[in-house]
């Protein structure tokens, strides 16, 4: 990868959809080069000849792949750790194991794998700052919702103990929380089910991607001295994870 001296790069991981390939755009029009990573390489590619950024496989829940995504990162000014999800809805009596630990291993996991490897390098660029997308539910448990909402409070704590154990090095924490926000999400969480998936987003007007992302970019050009902690941002429809208002026709 090549970068000019003084370009500052912007790595942000699940960019190959929703509220990660949003952020790549705002950063990137903010004058970053962007570096995108997910699973789905073909989507990356079409993203960073768009934004003139650079595109890397990586899969968050495997060591090996978050090492060799690492290494070939000249320097890293900007982590935004997006990549995540939801799988199913299930009371905790019938609580499916494998969906848990798709969660635990992407968000949670995941996030650490991923500040691990890049955290030498934020220190070093002098002025770095971590991005976290954690969600509302990292702040209030829902009924059927267990495993999402203990992996997103998981997530949540390892990034605001990072807050304490960095201070006094050259490094800024964002924890941004979103409520709805109408991207594939639900179309992961229901395994593919469109329709289960629209109705999650019937008669309410969610957040969109792009929504999310300009609050990053607002995050990612304050000044170095000023530390945003935590950002809660939810549709107006939305008062708490499970209570919306919803239009009937
Ligand atoms: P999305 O459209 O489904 O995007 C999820 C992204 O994560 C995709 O780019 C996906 O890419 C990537 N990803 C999933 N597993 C990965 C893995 N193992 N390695 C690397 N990348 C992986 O959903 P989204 O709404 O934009 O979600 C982004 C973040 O926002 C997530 O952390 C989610 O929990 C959080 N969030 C979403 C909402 C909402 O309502 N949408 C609300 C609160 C918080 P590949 O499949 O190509 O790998």
């Amino acid at each position: 990868m090549t970068i000019s001296p003084d370009e500052h790069v912007a790595v942000v991981t699940g960019a190959s959809s929703g509220i990660g390939e949003a952020t790549a755009r705002t950063l990137a029009a903010q004058g970053f080069h962007v570096v995108v990573g997910a699973r789905r390489l073909d989507r990356l590619e079409h993203l960073a000849r768009d934004i003139g950024g650079t595109a890397l496989e990586l899969d968050v829940t495997d060591e090996d792949s978050v090492d060799a995504f690492a290494a070939v990162l000249p320097r890293v000014d900007v982590l935004v750790n997006n990549a995540g999800g939801a799988k199913g809805l299930a009371t905790v009596m019938e609580a499916d194991l494998d969906d848990w630990r798709w969660m635990w291993e992407t968000n949670v996991l995941g996030t650490l794998r991923v500040t691990k490897a890049l955290l030498p390098k934020l220190i070093d660029s002098g002025n770095g700052l971590i991005v976290t997308i954690t969600s509302v539910a990292a702040f209030e448990a829902y009924d059927n919702g267990s495993g999402y909402t203990s992996a997103k409070h998981a997530q949540a704590v390892l990034h605001r103990t990072l807050r304490g154990e960095l201070l006094g090095q050259p490094v800024r924490l964002t924890e941004i929380a979103p409520g709805a926000v109408e991207t594939e999400f639900s179309l992961v969480r229901f395994d593919g089910d469109e329709e289960r998936a629209a109705k999650v987003y019937e008669g309410i007007s969610p957040l969109v991607a792009a929504d999310v992302a300009e609050v990053i970019g607002f995050v990612a050009s304050r000044p170095s001295h000023v530390n945003l902690d935590q950002i809660i941002i939810k549709p107006r429809d939305q008062a708490s994870p499970g209570r919306f208002a919803r239009k009937q026709d």
